[in-house]
């Protein structure tokens, strides 16, 4: 497997290069043949290149079997290139899949959970995704901004769908978070599609929250859903709630998929209050990892992929049981350290 490696800016380097031992441990154990290119984005990349993205990037990564990306700085960038949104656009990785889970020996305020948000991830409230050329923000007096959401049945449909496959594995019940009462049209029509892709899974139960709601109800009892499926930036919002309410955005790992590529992202930021410290969790980054070998095991039906993936979840589930974790979630253990000690348990 050829992976593309982007460590980013931030944390991104630290979380990357601690996360790869456990990557290579599960290659040689499980004998995955997993072939790593590092290149630059962000930061690097714009001193080294004068771009925070190299247009070659693009042809890398269509041409490997899967990329994996740290956060970068975007905001820092006026006028650049955003790393993350120009790899989900140009390759269509239209489903941001963010699992959320409690852990043995991490304290809950809400009780166990396990759940996945599935946020569309090419249109909706995010202006640099919605037109084939400029954004879709706009000043148009200097007092006076218009901020366009646009929403399609193509991608409602789609995104609909992802959630359904993945619950028709799991308990078999999705939720479909909206705010149809105010954005009838919109948001009209990624209910329209919800239902629709639906009752084409009858066994899969479904209910329908409006997003502010939502946020009580996954504070409230985080244990009622299994797949929650909604439009970018709700799902963006809701799920750094259900990663914090799991213990810490150091776990929460993400995958964005499409039809033919996927991307492994951490989602979180680029978390600059401890970056540079040895004080990030790499597991966010090393649990995107595993999505990222299921999702190839899956597609190429290679059993070892998924089998690694297992490994990684079950690694982790120990590490934190055993407190060789960072601080966030109640270890002593720095960010190197952490890594080292996971891609030990996995070599075991
Ligand atoms: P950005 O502007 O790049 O989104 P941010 O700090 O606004 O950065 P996040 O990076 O998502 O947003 O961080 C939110 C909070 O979660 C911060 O307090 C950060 O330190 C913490 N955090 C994020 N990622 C991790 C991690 N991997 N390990 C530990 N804490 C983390």
């Amino acid at each position: 497997m050829k992976l593309l490696v982007l460590p980013g800016d931030g944390i991104g380097p630290e979380i990357t290069a601690a996360a790869l031992p456990a990557l290579r441990a599960v290659s040689q154990r499980f004998d995955l043949g997993i072939d790593v290119a590092q290149d630059l984005v962000g930061h690097d990349s714009l001193r080294k290149h004068g771009t925070t993205v190299r247009p070659e990037l693009l042809e890398l990564a269509r041409r490997a079997d899967g990329l994996v990306l740290g956060p970068t700085a975007a905001f820092e960038f006026p006028g650049e290139i955003n790393p993350s949104m120009f790899f989900r656009k140009k390759l269509d990785l239209y489903a941001n899949i963010r699992p959320s889970r409690t852990y043995e020996g991490i304290p809950t305020r809400f009780g166990a959970f396990d759940l996945i948000v599935v946020r569309e991830n090419t249109e909706g409230f995010y202006a640099d995704r919605n037109m084939e050329s400029g954004g879709s923000e706009m000043l148009v007096t200097p007092d006076l901004v218009v901020s366009l959401r646009r929403i399609t049945r193509k991608c409602c449909e789609r995104i609909a769908r992802a959630a359904f496959e993945l619950a028709v594995g799991r308990n078999k019940h999705v939720t479909f978070v909206h705010k149809g009462n105010v954005l009838k049209m919109g948001d009209g029509m990624f209910l329209e599609e919800c239902r629709k892709v639906g009752r084409e899974f009858p066994q899969v139960k479904t209910d329908e929250i409006i997003v502010d709601a939502m946020m009580a109800h996954a504070v409230r009892n985080p244990r009622r859903f299994d797949v929650i499926v909604t439009t970018n930036m709700f799902g963006d919002i809701l799920s750094d709630l259900t990663a914090e309410l799991s213990g810490s955005l150091g776990l929460a790992g993400s995958i964005n998929a499409g039809d033919t590529h996927a991307m492994a992202q951490a989602s979180h930021g680029t978390a600059p209050d401890i970056a540079g410290k040895n004080l990030a969790n790499p597991f966010s980054m090393v649990l995107s990892m595993a999505l990222l070998l299921d999702w190839h095991g899956r597609r190429q039906k290679l059993k070892a992929f998924t089998n690694a993936a297992v490994a990684i979840e079950k690694a982790v589930e120990a590490a934190v049981a055993a407190r060789e974790t960072t601080s966030d979630i109640g270890g002593k253990l720095g960010t190197a350290e952490t890594g080292a000690a996971l891609a030990k348990r996995l070599r075991a």
